[in-house]
């Protein structure tokens, strides 16, 4: 049984979605391991670290193919490729499955194709295979950086003999596993954070980081609607939009850095710093906006290009910012995966890829788990999601 390692040919991509010690790991558990060559170059990842991991190397993304039962991917396969998959392979990656154009192909070519970003994450077996979780964590430590290397001024209060500096003023909005790490990063650099989500259980998690929480009223109705999501983002109100702008539009302005992340799976993100407050802000404030690759939390802001507003603003259009820490980003990816093949083989014994079994190897793909049949997009010929 081999798995292949295609490699990401697109822009602003530098993650590999199975690392040298992934690969040692599957040859352990029995399976045989195919590595496009230079696949992991760019998350300083050698063909000859793949080889010594017991990987053969392949000259092409299609020599992957023709090989492989199993093709592991960052993003979705390249189109160049798509006509060299066979039936009955599977592929698993981040499929970004409501855009993808390439679903009804892998259903025509008989594959089974798992988008990463469908898992049940609230499904306490499915936490060590959330890429949502594990590459938005990175994203929210690395977005902080990116804002104090555009600020021209430190993050924490300087008391020196030139001058007293207070520390910078910095606004999260947009809560979840980035935004909090956002918050923790900016804190431990000495900011002064405030931060805000649609969640009302998100006020908690930012007061316990020590961030100030910007509470946006919200009705009864909206407070239910909110209970009934689980946790989750839910669609707010006119009322409430206009009442947020208003808390965003006080905060925004008074702040040195804005760091956005709002996103609501299979939508396009919710617009939260409109033109007119951006005017308003001081020049040299930063704004780094992580929603940038899904149609912006903030207005004017363009995916992967920093811009300087008239007025001395710096808005810098983010839009995968977990490739920029491409060597733990990939780590952490591949161990996602592997946690996600294991749910794939069948043995005799203990499926784990820490403690393997070599017994019987062999793959079932059943789509009543509930981890698989979440993730399957496209399975015996079918397209299973629904564009949103
Ligand atoms: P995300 O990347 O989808 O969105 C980031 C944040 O933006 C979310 O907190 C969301 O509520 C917020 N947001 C969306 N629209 C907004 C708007 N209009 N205004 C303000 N904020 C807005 O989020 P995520 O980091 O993937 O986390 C989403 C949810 O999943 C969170 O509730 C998180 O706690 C939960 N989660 C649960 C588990 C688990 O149960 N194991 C794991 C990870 C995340």
């Amino acid at each position: 049984m081999k798995i292949g390692v295609i490699s990401a040919d697109i822009a602003h991509e530098n993650r590999v979605a199975l690392t040298p010690d992934a690969v040692r790991k599957l040859r352990k558990f029995g399976f045989e391991v195919m590595v496009q060559s230079g696949a992991g170059q760019a998350a300083y990842y050698s063909d000859d670290s793949y080889q010594a991991a017991g990987a053969m190397i392949a000259s092409s993304g299609a020599d992957v193919i023709a090989n492989a039962q199993i093709i592991t991917t960052v993003q979705d396969l390249p189109t160049t490729i798509m006509d060299s998959l066979i039936s009955g392979q599977i592929v698993i990656g981040m499929l970004d499955p409501y855009r993808n154009t390439q679903l009804e192909t892998y259903a025509e070519k008989g594959v089974t194709a798992f988008a990463m970003e469908l898992l049940p994450r609230t499904l306490s077996r499915a936490q060590n295979m959330d890429v949502l979780s594990s590459q938005a964590n990175l994203a929210g430590y690395k977005a902080v950086l990116l804002a104090a290397n555009e600020y021209t001024r430190p993050f924490p209060m300087f008391m020196t003999s030139a001058g007293t500096v207070k520390p910078a003023k910095v606004v999260i909005l947009g809560v979840g596993v980035a935004g909090l790490q956002a918050i923790a990063t900016a804190k431990r650099l000495g900011a002064v954070v405030e931060a805000s989500d649609l969640r009302p259980d998100a006020k908690e998690q930012v007061e316990s980081l020590g961030g100030k929480w910007l509470d946006v009223p919200m009705s009864a109705d909206e407070a239910q609607k909110a209970k009934a999501t689980g946790g989750y983002a839910w669609i707010p109100s006119e009322q409430y939009i206009k009442d947020q702008a208003a808390v965003v539009d006080k905060a925004v302005t008074a702040a040195d850095i804005v760091i956005t992340t709002a996103q609501i799976p299979g939508r396009q993100a919710p617009r939260l710093v409109h033109q007119a407050t951006i005017v308003k802000m001081k020049a040299g404030s930063v704004l780094i906006d992580m929603a940038a690759g899904t149609g912006g939390n903030v207005e004017g802001s363009v995916a992967d290009e920093t811009i300087t507003t008239e007025n001395g603003v710096r808005i810098v259009g983010a839009s995968n910012i977990p490739s920029m820490l491409a060597a733990q980003a990939s780590d952490f990816y591949a161990n996602n995966l592997l946690n996600v093949i294991t749910t794939l083989i069948s043995t005799d014994n203990n499926n784990s890829c820490d403690n393997p079994s070599t017994n019987s190897l062999s793959i079932n793909i059943n789509m009543k788990d509930e981890i698989q049949g979440a993730l399957a997009v496209t399975h015996e010929g079918q397209v299973r999601i629904a564009k949103r």
